[in-house]
């Protein structure tokens, strides 16, 4: 499939026509923020946009093409003619870049150190902005997840959440998840790598992590998964109107 193929799928892609809604789920990393948006996403009939593979898929390419992780302007060009895509049939939807799928690479120990100092670079920032903005306007019943999704990207959601959980659980939930994939994980290490991580996420300049003011925040240390899905479908049914969710997704294009 071709980069340009990827945005023409059947199916699951929304038509512009269709009534908004637009949810945005921001927090730290180990939140288990990707998992809950994809399920909340399923359970309401919505999309699913994970923005960190965006910021993932810049980092790999710098790495990839020895472009200096300072470099915002070379790594912002790249960016940009990656033609970063999803392919909306998949589920996730797999992120095309230059008209090949990638997927795994996106987790690779490498990418994982490199995306913080990626995501810094205003000028990667302004690209990866602007394009998850044009994928609402495609996209437009959505629930997006990420870091600024909430504070810049999708400012005007109909629902914001901030997930937070303590550092220790975080830690302790992504070395399950490395482990689980096979990977090496010291408790100690990862929980220093999401410290430095958080540090970085929330004081950049542009797009830092911040909980919006009208964010609804859920604590996670003691919820299940499941229940953090049911707590936030929960709160986006009492907010939207059972008549805007329950609009069929049709077929649209573009993307
Ligand atoms: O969510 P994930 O761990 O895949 O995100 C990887 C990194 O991408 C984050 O640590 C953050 O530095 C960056 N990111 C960002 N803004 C977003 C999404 C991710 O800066 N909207």
């Amino acid at each position: 499939m071709t980069g340009s193929d990827a945005q023409h799928g059947p199916g699951r892609r929304s038509h512009p026509s269709l009534d908004r809604v637009i949810i945005a789920i921001d927090g730290p990393a180990g939140t288990g923020k990707s998992s809950v948006a994809r399920e909340v996403a399923s359970a309401l009939g919505l999309e699913f946009l994970d923005t960190g593979a965006m910021y993932r898929a810049a980092a790999a390419l710098a790495l990839d093409r020895s472009i200096r992780l300072d470099q915002g302007e070379a790594i912002a060009d790249v960016v940009r003619q990656a033609d970063l895509r999803f392919d909306w049939t998949a589920d996730p939807p797999t992120l095309y870049v230059f008209g090949e799928p990638m997927v795994d690479r996106l987790r690779d120990p490498d990418v994982s150190g490199a995306v913080s100092p990626v995501s810094q670079l205003p000028e990667v920032r302004a690209v990866l902005v602007e394009k998850q903005r044009r994928i609402g306007e495609v996209h437009p019943r959505l629930v997006s997840e990420g870091r600024d999704q909430g504070s810049v990207v999708f400012f005007d959601a109909d629902v914001k959440f901030y997930l937070d959980a303590s550092v220790t659980i975080r830690a302790e939930r992504r070395v399950e998840q490395l482990r689980a994939m096979g990977r090496r994980a010291d408790f100690e290490e990862v929980e220093h790598e999401i410290r430095d991580r958080d540090e970085r996420d929330t004081t950049r300049r542009i797009g830092p992590l911040v909980c919006p003011k009208d964010a609804v925040v859920v604590m996670t240390d003691e919820l299940s998964q499941a229940e953090v899905v049911e707590r936030l479908c929960e709160i986006v049914r009492d907010r939207v109107p059972a008549s805007r969710l329950n609009e069929p997704v049709g077929v649209g294009d573009g993307g």
